[in-house]
């Protein structure tokens, strides 16, 4: 019975689920009335039915009253029976599907409950986005505005070019940026083209063709382009390019940005890098460049190109700022600056290294004669006097010559090898030139081993001083004596003061040469003083730079402090160059000197830059008239009379006068007869050694 009632219980919901599964697919509608009306048609059916018939049928089959009543009863409760289970049974079944369907809308609900909230967290998901891409849209709003800001405010433009159309578009403002209407540039890349200054056109077509033909990504090429009104604006051009998969451009886009400005202040920049400000001429960076690049170049072309390097030094400048001032030294730079741009024409390279140097390129040089007329046409120039104030000066020079490439295949060779060259002119001879040559660098060579000489030579005791007597040319009796300094080197012998000293000076060797000189000459006069020759002169040579150096008092006090002599007797010389590299300092240490009672001679009058009435500013007491004027006395007329002038001067000065160099009884008698003070020369005596001098001054 269970069973059955279990396959029964399957069997309806299998039926129930097919319904179901009929009323789901089909879109089946329950009709309640009809549904409710059907049961209860059933259900009256069967109960009529059961009236109708069972009463009948029960008259029929029972005849006694009390056995019809119970059977009755029992029927009625039959049909309570039958109609419950019927009711049940049909009832049943829609409650199931009733249930069934609650189930599945309950589960459908849950399904789209669950629908619907992935469906509200997709929308605000959505919304997110949404708000998102406003976001991106404000902010590409923003950066086109920007873009377009920033494209207005840089005077750029945008390009673009459709390679095989040929159709190049660029901004409309851009065309009137360059004063162009629009319809007067074509939209296509000679449209462009056109625009570009005639210099830069033939480099920006043969650049972009390079770029077409490359593979690189990106182009830039900076040029010139020429405005309406003739105007020139500098353009920088950038550009990326699409290709096709055979790499070939299909597309080229980029910008023009007006660079004007930037190329006005690197211009100017360049100039000040590469120019001199004062001359205006190359400077010494553009010289190097200048250099190297001819040297480049001869040597990536084999071209056997030879070049003469010039290196030129204005003679004594430093005397033009010491006595003229600095703005007419500088005026004096501007004069020579302008003969050499005048007088180097291109290709040839005139620079300005710095000071007074200066330096010249010729290039393409065929002989060294080719060099010596060019050289010899400008020294021709530089030697015209240069007027200033209306007074005349007359400027010379020294130049040093190396070429390229017998002296040297660099820059520093040829520099080095020219200022050698220089050198050499400078020392001896100056307002001339000269070639480098092997021999000059071995005479600096030989230079640097006399240096070294003779730093060992104090200590060595290879000084002696000679003296040579100064001769009162009235009584003809020796008033003193010069001292005179003699190098007595072992292997060379004897060499002379001029080719020592001036290296000493060079070297600061000169300090320790001259505090020896000092010190032997003021023991040699103590010594004479000692001997009874009080009066006699004790006349010293003081380097010109010794004389502005620091200390150099003291250590003369010092000294005279040491040896304890009468200082009225002693006189210091110095030369008028040597004073004029600072003549201030200069006279200030000379009235020093006379403080201490020393006495002081111009030695060498006449060979340096100074006048007579120069002479007034200077402490001195005594001009000693250089020996050149000595030796032309008797044989050239003009310089008797300068001698004779220069004696009267001196007089007018309340200066004494001592004349150098007398070698002659005619050099004697003509100053004498001029009024003369003292005299020294061979005539009377050489420079001799002490005992020699001793020896005369018994005889005398
Ligand atoms: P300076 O001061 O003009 O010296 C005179 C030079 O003329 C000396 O040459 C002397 O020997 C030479 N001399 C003298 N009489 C005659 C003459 O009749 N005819 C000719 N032709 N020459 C004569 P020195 O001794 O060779 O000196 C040359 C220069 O070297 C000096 O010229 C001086 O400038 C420098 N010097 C010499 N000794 C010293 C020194 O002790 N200290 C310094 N600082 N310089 C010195
Ligand atoms: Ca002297
Ligand atoms: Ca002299």
């Amino acid at each position: 019975m269970l069973k059955k009632l279990e396959s029964y219980k399957r069997r309806n919901n299998e039926i129930v689920e097919r319904d179901l599964e009929f009323y789901l697919n089909n879109d089946y509608k329950i009709y309640p009335y009809y549904e409710a009306l059907r049961i209860s048609i059933i259900y009256g059916i069967i109960g009529a039915l059961w009236i109708l018939l069972s009463d009948r049928l029960l008259g029929k089959f029972i005849t006694n009253m009390d056995i019809y009543i119970e059977v009755a009863t029992y029927k009625g409760w039959l049909y309570v029976l039958i109609t419950t289970i019927l009711i049940y049974l049909l009832v049943l079944k829609r409650v199931i599907l009733v249930e069934k369907t609650l189930k599945t809308i309950a589960s459908n609900f849950e399904a789209l409950s669950a629908n619907n909230e992935e469906l509200i967290a997709l929308e605000d998901e959505l919304r997110k986005k949404f708000e998102e891409l406003e976001k991106q849209n404000d902010a590409l709003l923003i950066s086109e505005q920007r873009y377009e800001l920033a494209v207005e405010g840089a005077d750029c433009c945008i390009w673009d070019w459709e390679v095989e159309k040929d159709k190049y578009y660029f901004c409309v403002n851009w065309k009137s940026y360059l004063g162009y209407e629009n319809d007067e540039v074509e939209n296509t890349l000679q449209g462009w083209i056109n625009l570009i200054h005639k210099e830069d056109k033939i480099n920006v077509v043969s650049e972009i063709n390079d770029y077409i033909l490359s593979d690189s990504s990106s182009y830039e090429s900076i040029y010139r382009m020429v405005c309406k009104n003739g105007e020139e604006k500098w353009v920088l051009s950038k550009a990326k390019a699409i290709r096709n998969s055979d790499g070939k451009i299909v597309r080229m886009a980029g910008s023009h940005t007006d660079i004007t400005e930037q190329k006005l202040i690197q211009n100017q920049l360049n100039s000040l890098a590469y120019k001199d400000m004062l001359t205006e001429l190359p400077n010494r960076l553009s010289f190097e460049l200048k250099v190297n690049e001819l040297i480049n170049t001869d040597k990536n072309n084999d071209s056997n190109t030879k070049f003469a390097l010039l290196y030129m030094d204005i003679d004594n400048f430093k005397h033009v700022n010491d006595t003229l001032g600095h703005t007419s030294g500088d005026l004096l730079l501007k004069y020579i600056s302008n003969i050499l741009k005048y007088q180097v024409k291109a290709p040839d390279f005139v620079a300005r290294l710095g000071g007074d140097e200066f330096a010249i390129i010729f290039e393409d040089i065929k002989n060294r004669q080719e060099i010596i007329d060019k050289v010899q046409k400008l020294i021709k120039y530089l030697r015209r006097p240069w007027v200033i104030d209306k007074q005349e000066f007359f400027i010379s020079h020294s130049i040093g010559i190396a070429i390229y490439p017998e002296d040297g295949d660099n820059l520093s060779t040829l520099l080095k090898n020219s200022d050698v060259a220089m050198y050499f002119v400078k020392k001896n001879m100056k307002d001339n030139y000269c070639f480098y040559l092997q021999e000059i660098q071995e005479e600096n060579s030989k230079k640097i081993k006399m240096i070294n000489d003779l730093r060992r030579a104090i200590e060595n005791k290879e000084f002696n001083l000679f003296y040579q007597p100064i001769i009162d040319l009235n009584s003809e009796k020796i008033i003193g004596v010069e001292a005179l300094i003699r190098w007595f080197h072992p292997i060379r012998g004897m060499i002379p003061p001029m080719e020592f000293i001036p290296l000493a000076e060079e070297n600061g060797l000169i300090h320790d040469i001259e505090s020896w000189i000092l010190e032997t000459a003021l023991m040699q006069k103590k010594q004479w003083e000692d001997m009874g020759y009080a009066d006699l002169k004790m006349s010293i040579n003081i380097s010109g730079k010794s004389v502005t150096r620091e200390g150099f008092i003291n250590e003369v006090k010092d000294f005279l402090s040491r040896v304890k002599i009468k200082n009225d007797n002693i006189q210091f010389e110095v030369t008028e160059t040597a004073l004029m590299n600072d003549l201030n300092t200069s006279i200030k240490v000379l009235r020093e000197i006379k403080d201490m009672n020393i006495k002081i001679a111009l030695d060498d009058f006449g060979t340096g830059y100074s006048s007579l009435t120069y002479i007034k500013k200077l402490p001195i007491d005594v001009v000693k008239l250089d020996k050149d004027f000595i030796k032309n006395i008797s044989k050239i007329e003009e310089e008797e009379v300068i001698v004779d002038y220069v004696i009267k001067l001196t007089h007018q000065l309340n200066l004494k006068i001592v004349a150098e160099g007398i070698e002659t009884k005619e050099h004697l008698e003509f100053l004498k007869l001029n009024g003369c003070d003292y005299g020294q020369g061979y005539f009377f005596s050489k420079p001799i050694t002490k005992e020699e001098i001793e020896k005369l001054l018994n005889i005398g």
